[in-house]
């Protein structure tokens, strides 16, 4: 199913001004928002909101009920944006995904992992991260790449979902790993996942928003942060997560769209972290940083 822009074309204050009022309503429900650039002279700005295309009416209706009192002079623009890998209904049917060495797959998919690799066992169930999305292949690439050239003592995977990512960096590391989530079906599904994957020890798993649990004192600080949530709770977050990373420490971020990159790369250069290398999948960005 292919991926819809919702924007408004107007000012950079703005196009400022509608992604607050677009926020409130949109990104606690995880729909991306972001404001861009058009043409810098003419002082031309967008600000849009992302969802797949089942979802657009109804977001439609409540964008144009949003900015019913400070800017329905603004006309409601569209983009279909190029067909995205999008968290698969089932998984059946779905091919194994490789990335760096890892390969995720479904319990159906068992046969196909070839020597050598670094399996994953997941089931679509109720939580994401099948590694279908370009989000987490992106991180699991970079997590491959990073241990390469990295010491790594310990892991976070803040926004863990399914688990897989932290599934992964204990596959490879076999380092301690901590595992959280904001949903607790989430890190409930996380830890059954680990513990379908040989996962007995090692790996803590904790319901938490953002840095705020007691399972961080006996963690922190981390060698290595993954987190795969979105541009913006990513830019909130930056002083927490970075007082959480240990000196010398590697970030891996994603769920950032392209056209988002410089807003989350200014929050984190804020913080005194160095860009280190991008990956791009399918128009999302993975995004490494070191303190
Ligand atoms: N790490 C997995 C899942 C990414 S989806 C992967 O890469 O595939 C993002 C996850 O972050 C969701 O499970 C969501 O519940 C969680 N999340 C969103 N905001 C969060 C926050 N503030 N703190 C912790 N987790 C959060």
């Amino acid at each position: 199913m292919s991926a819809i822009r919702l924007f408004v074309t107007t000012t950079e204050k703005q196009a400022a001004a509608v992604l607050d009022v677009i926020s409130m309503v949109f990104e606690d429900e995880g729909y991306a928002v972001a404001t861009m650039e058009i043409d810098e002279k003419r002082d031309v700005w967008e600000a849009s909101v992302y969802m797949m295309a089942d979802e657009e009416e109804s977001v439609r209706s409540r964008l144009a009920d949003a900015l019913a009192t400070e800017f329905s002079h603004l006309p409601i623009e569209r983009e279909v944006l190029p067909e995205i890998d999008w968290i698969a209904k089932s998984l059946e049917g779905l091919a194994p995904v490789r990335a760096g060495r890892f390969v995720v797959h479904g319990s159906h998919d068992r046969d196909k992992v070839k020597t050598g690799e670094i399996a994953i066992e997941i089931d679509a169930g109720q939580a994401f991260g099948t590694g279908h999305h370009g989000t987490t292949a992106g991180c699991l690439e970079m997590l491959a790449s990073v241990a390469r050239s990295r010491r790594i003592g310990n892991v976070l995977d803040l926004g863990t979902g399914s688990g897989v990512l932290a599934i992964a960096a204990w596959k490879l590391l076999h380092v301690p790993g901590l595992a959280t989530d904001i949903d607790p079906v989430a890190t409930r599904v996380a830890r059954e996942n680990a513990r379908r994957n040989g996962v007995v020890a090692g790996l803590t798993f904790a319901t938490a928003p953002g840095f705020h649990s007691t399972a961080f004192g006996a963690h922190s600080p981390f060698d290595l942060i993954i987190a795969n949530i979105l541009a913006r709770p990513l830019m909130k977050m930056a002083p927490e997560l970075v007082a959480n990373l240990a000196p010398g420490g590697s970030v891996i971020l994603s769920g950032i769209l392209a056209e988002q990159r410089w807003k989350v790369l200014a929050a984190y250069n804020g913080q005194r972290l160095r860009h280190v290398r991008t990956l791009w999948r399918n128009g999302w960005v993975t995004i490494h940083l070191t303190k």
